[in-house]
């Protein structure tokens, strides 16, 4: 066992606070992380202060986590110790079904294995996220990491960027084809900086005005208001691909009349109510709404050696730990560009 020091919700309705627990010890497969960088993702808040309900305390959140491997279990191939490595949304599935079979472990038919919020799959624990100074995960759910990128910036490519990357791909966007996005968050902005990255002609959707500067700098070639009816009708059918990275209530009605024959609306933001769908604009080009939930453990890999190649990361703000409450409040007033990324050494000191 392993002690390690941590920041946990210890209920839905007290700020975080510092938390000490162990680690498991290491199993034949599994890998000890030293955790340099956490990102903090929108959910972690959701879910630290129960808004989705069946919270498990104490919480320690964080699932964009990167780090150094110290130690590996007897029957681990893929790492050594000082490799940097990374840890995602996912710790562990079935390992059965045709879903991990297909390694889209994501969508395990017996439900994947949360970084935390979650049971160990044998319910010895709960399993404990990257607000923590160390981690025991299964290799199959690390992921490697190259040291040529900046680290801050890696952590939330465990979660922003696999849950854009892998709608993505899934569409099979290539080069020249036109894609927007609507709304530039912590989601929008990895969904511009893969879209330019995989050759499309990008398009930023915003209602506000002052995104258009940010969105030129991301790359994005295009900037357009959502709120002006007159511009956006210009755009009917004008796109083999929108991400839809809102999270606020809106219609889809807007972005799918966009699209243009076999045009595909790539679902990532999750607004609290439901959308309305007009069928008619569903039928017209042949368009589709496909859902999306971060990806497996080889287009993880994929994306992390993708993000290498084309030197990608997030663009962050890097906070010591004892910030959080505050940055969790900064979050829900969209005040951040575009990721809080928790520097874990200021756990340690
Ligand atoms: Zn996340
Ligand atoms: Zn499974």
């Amino acid at each position: 066992m392993t002690a390690v020091k941590a920041y946990a919700a210890l209920s839905p309705a007290t700020a975080l606070e510092p938390f000490q627990f162990e680690r498991r010890a290491l199993k034949p497969h599994d890998v000890l992380i030293e955790i340099l960088f956490s990102g903090v993702c929108h959910s972690d808040l959701h879910q630290a202060r129960d808004e989705w309900g069946g919270s498990i305390y104490p919480m320690v959140p964080g699932h964009e986590i990167v780090g150094k491997v110290v130690l590996v279990g007897e029957h681990v191939k893929k790492f050594k110790a000082g490799d940097t490595a990374g840890v995602g949304v996912m710790v562990d599935s079935c390992r059965e079904c045709k879903p991990c079979n297909d390694l889209l472990e994501q969508y395990c038919v017996e439900g994947m294995t949360g970084t935390y919020n979650n049971y160990e799959r044998d319910k010895s624990a709960i399993a404990q996220g990257g607000y923590s100074t160390m981690i025991v995960t299964d290799e199959r759910y690390v992921y490697h990491v190259s040291g040529q990128l900046s680290l801050p910036g890696v952590a939330p490519l465990l979660c922003a960027g696999i849950t854009t990357y892998s709608p993505l791909k899934f569409a099979g966007v290539k080069a020249g084809d036109k894609v927007a996005i609507a709304g530039l968050g912590g989601l929008g902005h990895m969904a511009v900086k893969f879209a330019v990255a995989m050759g499309a002609e990008v398009t930023m959707l915003s209602t506000s005005p002052s995104k258009e500067a940010d969105a030129r700098k991301l790359g994005a070639h295009h900037f357009v208001l959502s709120t002006d009816a007159e511009a956006m009708a210009k755009l009917d059918s004008r796109f083999d691909v929108v991400v839809d990275a809102i999270s606020a209530s809106h219609d889809y009605e807007i972005y799918l009349k966009l699209l243009a024959l076999h045009g595909k609306l790539l679902v990532v933001g999750l607004p609290s109510k439901q959308p309305q769908v007009n069928p008619f604009e569903l039928i017209k080009n042949r368009r589709s709404i496909i859902g999306s939930m971060i990806g497996g453990t080889k287009e993880t890999q994929e994306m992390l050696d993708f993000c290498a190649e084309h030197n990608i990361v997030a663009d962050v703000e890097v906070i010591p730990m004892q910030y959080i409450n505050e940055a969790y409040e900064r979050m829900l007033r969209n005040d951040v560009k575009y990721r809080f990324v928790i520097d874990m050494a200021s756990l340690k000191s």
